[in-house]
């Protein structure tokens, strides 16, 4: 099966959380895609899904969800909902998830794509999502998948205070690395991980 070559692929490039693999076996990523990109779906590649946005590379969707360690039923924030499939990955793990989208279009596509495959918990505002969601938070862990120029406090701040984790990329609108920021109190800490290439996100606390 596809699914189960693509897998093998991420586990060899060092995803060896199963509870991400698993998800992303049962997800079928054929269904979060327009029908020109389909026999394209299990290729490790981010592809277009319109409004100039992409679905994640497979490899990317896997390290953001592994490096968050999530445990089910923690309160997760997707900043950038594109296509759906990241949520519907989390959703797949148990988490409970709120998820904003800018483009109300990709985010209408998305609600459908997750009705569809039976995800009905799904929370999901369009909007600016780098001010997050105040009125859900704390939020056990937060998922930006858009480039910033910094980590926006508003983020940093729905963090749970008591062990609360973000993975965000930040860096320049071509290039940014992954950092892995924690919460415990008031103290924030961030690690620095691998580069990546994300689409820019473009809000009030990302880039005008
Ligand atoms: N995980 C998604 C997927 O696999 O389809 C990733 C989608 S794409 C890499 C990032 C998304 O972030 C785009 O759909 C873009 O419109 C959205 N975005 C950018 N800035 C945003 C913002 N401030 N608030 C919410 N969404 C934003």
């Amino acid at each position: 099966m596809m699914r189960q070559t693509l897998v093998e692929e991420l586990r060899k490039r060092g995803i060896h959380d199963d509870r991400v693999l698993e998800a992303m076996v049962a997800i079928p990523r054929d269904k979060f895609l327009d029908p020109t990109f389909v026999l394209r779906a299990y290729e490790d590649s981010a592809l277009p899904i319109g409004e100039g946005q992409t679905i994640s590379q497979p490899y990317t969707v896997a390290y953001q969800t592994q490096t968050l360690r999530l445990q089910p039923g923690e309160k997760v924030l997707e900043i950038g909902t594109g296509s759906g499939y990241q949520t519907a990955i989390l959703a797949k793990m148990g988490m409970r998830i709120f998820t904003i989208e800018r483009h109300v279009e990709l985010l209408e596509a998305a609600r459908k794509r997750l009705e569809a495959l039976g995800f009905h918990k799904v929370i999901s505002r369009a909007g600016d999502g780098s001010r997050g969601w105040p009125e859900f938070a704390p939020f056990d862990a937060i998922v930006v998948t858009a480039g910033a120029p910094d980590v926006p406090e508003s983020l940093t701040k729905q963090l749970s205070p008591n062990g609360g984790r973000m993975v965000i990329p930040i860096g320049s609108q071509q290039k940014q690395t992954m950092y892995l920021i924690e919460r415990n109190g008031e103290k924030l800490s961030a690690k620095e991980l691998a580069d990546f290439a994300f689409v820019p996100l473009i809000g009030k606390e990302g880039w005008s």
